[in-house]
């Protein structure tokens, strides 16, 4: 541009200015020739400095060219100078190499120079108008200083009309090039604005919460969701530092993100965000530093997330990860305890049905009752941890309920609280996974008691079965201290709870919830007057029990039996109940064995335990029923662990007989594969 701006110099001195101040053409024609070697002397200077400075740049390519092409202007000139001054020189000759040259090597300097950075900072600030005025400056000086000449020193006749002409054309086209220049600034600047638009509008709608503060740490600007998650107004925050707006006991921590910011230019971490109302969240948040030329820093940047949820979520999944880690250990302790619990149990019960022990009757009873219990806290610790079997089936609404009410009745009783049961005579049928159903009825009773229990007030809880046209309702109802309005709307979420760590896990209701609804169901906390109310409705199913079949006992070929326990002392007990009913048993301690034993005669029934060394129960059952398909209906599982059973698909259908059993619990498994007609 200087290049093209000195030629311009010169083609204007040489027509315009020099002729009417040089009289005498020898003189004049001599300093012109010389003004226009000092002019491309300077230039060569010019860009040979800008050469060695942009070295190591990536101008240097661009640079290169200009000086060549500048030098080899320069030499040439000298060659052309001389001819004229000989007179040698030739408008259209090669002398005419000595200007064409450099404006070539202009051309490739123009190619080889690097693009412009996009999106550079300093497009962003408008020109000053000072500035565009110098621009402008040159435009007015071409007719003031050509026209100022002709008026003092005038040429005669055809020399002054070609100066006018040349000024005024030069004077057009200045004024032409200026309005081409302030048209593309224009330009620029509009679509810097359209930028800036854009960039604001993306600030103010992202979700992500941003706030930039000054050098002190008041606060310069916050996007709409700053805004909206600390609950100030604009004006509020305003009035605001960056230290007002996180959680007190943070100040040692905004000395730390100030000088990080400082040395290493950004900050990564997570605060305690401070709302207007008090409360605090925590964000994830990057604090960056915006520098003026100078590189001193204006503002401080922060761009932050809520994550409340996330840190919920982990613990969620921290909490799940324990709670299997209890169930893996639940499930062995409880196949542990549940071999023991069967023998005292069974070996009671013989004692029970052996008359001449009737003096020591009621304690044998404690002890069966006892026990029971025991067997019933293992049996519930199981269904809690393990995920049940998906198949339900079909089962009476009023035995569930009993059951649950057997095993807390003693307690609420211990505790003082009366437990009211209302159950319709005719017991509604209900598909249902029983465990699961049991589950959400105790859950519901645990969380009356321990309501009352806490508060010290009330001392009744009723369970009531209701049969409605939808299908049954059972409504757990307590006269303890009650849910306030502002938590009814929260008990069902996941981890709330009201009690002490380690008193309750926030899991029961959210769970009995979910139990529900995947039943076709629902759990609902329904207005009392007094204390809570919860109801629990099931849909109808109007499927008879299944009825053991006749076909089934008939086609027994015998009474007799073969167990299957690696545990002696159960193997032996349960020998005792079934010949006491007038079987005959035969006992294998391992499934080979048993598989051996069964090629000899027919029988009528095979229990078998499902843990066993060696062959396990679901395998011994599979290479039964290859053999002898008929045996596939008389086949019963005997487990501490149900789910182990129920949730293999190939054996839905095989009845359980869950460990520690009862004489009843044996009598009921006998009656579904049609074998409850004892012979004595
Ligand atoms: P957890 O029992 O482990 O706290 P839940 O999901 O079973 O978890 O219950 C959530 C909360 O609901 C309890 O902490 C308690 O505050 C409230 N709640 C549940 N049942 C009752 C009730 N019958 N009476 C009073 N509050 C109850």
């Amino acid at each position: 541009i200087a290049s093209y701006g000195l030629l311009a110099a010169f083609l204007y001195t040489y027509f315009v200015l020099v002729p009417g101040m040089v009289p005498g053409g020898s003189g004049a024609q001599r300093t012109l020739l010389t003004l226009v070697q000092v002019n491309r002397a300077l230039l060569f200077a010019g860009a040979s400095a800008a050469l060695i400075l942009g070295w190591r740049s990536s101008w240097r390519r661009a640079y290169a060219f200009l000086a060549a092409g500048i030098g080899i202007g320069f030499v040439l000139r000298i060659a052309t100078s001389l001819a004229i001054m000989r007179g040698a020189y030739q408008a259209g000759t090669l002398y005419d190499l000595a200007w064409i040259v450099p404006f070539l090597c202009y051309a490739a300097a123009a190619l080889a120079a690097p693009d412009s950075p996009k999106e550079s900072p300093e497009l962003a600030v408008a020109p000053s108008s000072i500035q565009t005025a110098l621009a402008a400056l040159p435009v007015f000086l071409v007719p003031m200083v050509g026209y100022g000449v002709l008026y003092l020193y005038p040429l005669s006749g055809a020399g002054d009309s070609f100066r006018a002409l040349l000024t005024g054309l030069m004077t057009v086209a200045g004024l032409g090039l200026l309005t081409l220049r302030l048209a593309a600034q224009g330009g620029e600047l509009q679509r810097l604005d359209a930028h800036k638009r854009l960039l604001a509008a993306a600030t103010e709608q992202t979700g992500d919460l941003i706030l930039i503060t000054r050098e002190d740490g008041g606060v310069e600007l916050a996007n709409d969701a700053f805004v909206r998650a600390v609950g100030y107004s604009r004006q509020e925050l305003a009035g605001l530092s960056f230290g007002d707006l996180v959680e007190r006991g943070f100040g040692a921590v905004l000395g730390h993100i100030s000088s990080e910011v400082r040395t290493r230019g950004i900050w990564r971490g997570t605060l305690l965000r401070l709302r207007r109302d008090g409360t605090s969240f925590p964000a994830a948040c990057t604090v960056s530093a915006l520098r003026d030329a100078s590189g001193a820093i204006t503002h401080f940047v922060g761009a932050e997330r809520d994550i409340t949820q996330e840190i919920k979520l982990r613990d969620q999944l921290v909490h799940s990860e324990r709670l299997s880690a209890i169930g893996e250990l639940v499930a062995g302790v409880a196949h542990e305890i549940n071999n023991p619990l069967q023998t005292i149990i069974g070996s009671v019960e013989l004692m029970l049905e052996d008359r001449a022990m009737s003096d020591s009757r009621q304690d044998l009873e404690v002890v069966r009752r006892e026990a029971g219990r025991a067997g019933q806290i293992v049996r519930n610790l199981l269904s809690f941890v393990r995920r049940s079997a998906p198949d339900r089936v079909g089962a009476d609404l009023n035995g569930i309920i009993r059951s649950v009410v057997e095993l807390r009745g003693y307690h609420l009783q211990q505790r003082g609280i009366h437990l009211v049961t209302a159950l319709p005579e005719r017991p509604p049928r209900v598909l249902v996974n029983r465990e699961e159903i049991q589950q959400v009825i105790l859950n519901l009773l645990l969380n009356a008691e321990q309501a009352m229990t806490s508060a010290g007030r009330g001392s009744t809880i009723t369970i009531r079965c209701i049969p409605t046209g939808d299908g049954p309702v059972v409504e757990v109802a307590d006269d303890g201290p009650g849910i306030s309005a502002d938590m009814r709307g929260r008990i069902f979420e996941p981890f709330f709870t009201t009690k002490d760590v380690g008193q309750g896990t926030g899991l029961g209701l959210s769970i009995s919830h979910g139990i529900a609804a995947a039943h076709g169901g629902s759990l609902t906390l329904c207005p009392s007057p007094e204390g809570a109310c919860f109801r629990l409705s099931l849909p109808a199913h109007a499927a008879p029990a299944p009825e053991p079949s006749a076909e089934r006992a008939a086609s027994s070929s015998s009474r007799r039996v073969l167990i299957v326990d690696d545990e002696a002392p159960i193997r032996k007990l349960l020998a005792r109940l079934l010949e006491r009913r007038g079987f005959d048993v035969v006992e294998a301690e391992t499934g080979a064995q048993a598989l051996e034993l069964l090629n000899g005669f027919g029988l009528a029934l095979v229990l078998c335990d499902v843990h066993m060394p060696g062959a396990t129960g679901k395998e011994l059952y599979r290479a039964l029923v290859e053999r002898r398909p008929e045996i596939a209906g008389r086949f019963v599982f005997i487990t501490g662990d149900r789910t182990a059973v129920e949730l293999d698909e190939a054996l839905r259908g095989v009845p359980v007989l869950t460990k520690p059993f009862t004489g009843a619990d044996l009598q009921a498994v006998l009656a579904v594969v049609g074998l409850d007609q004892a012979v004595v």
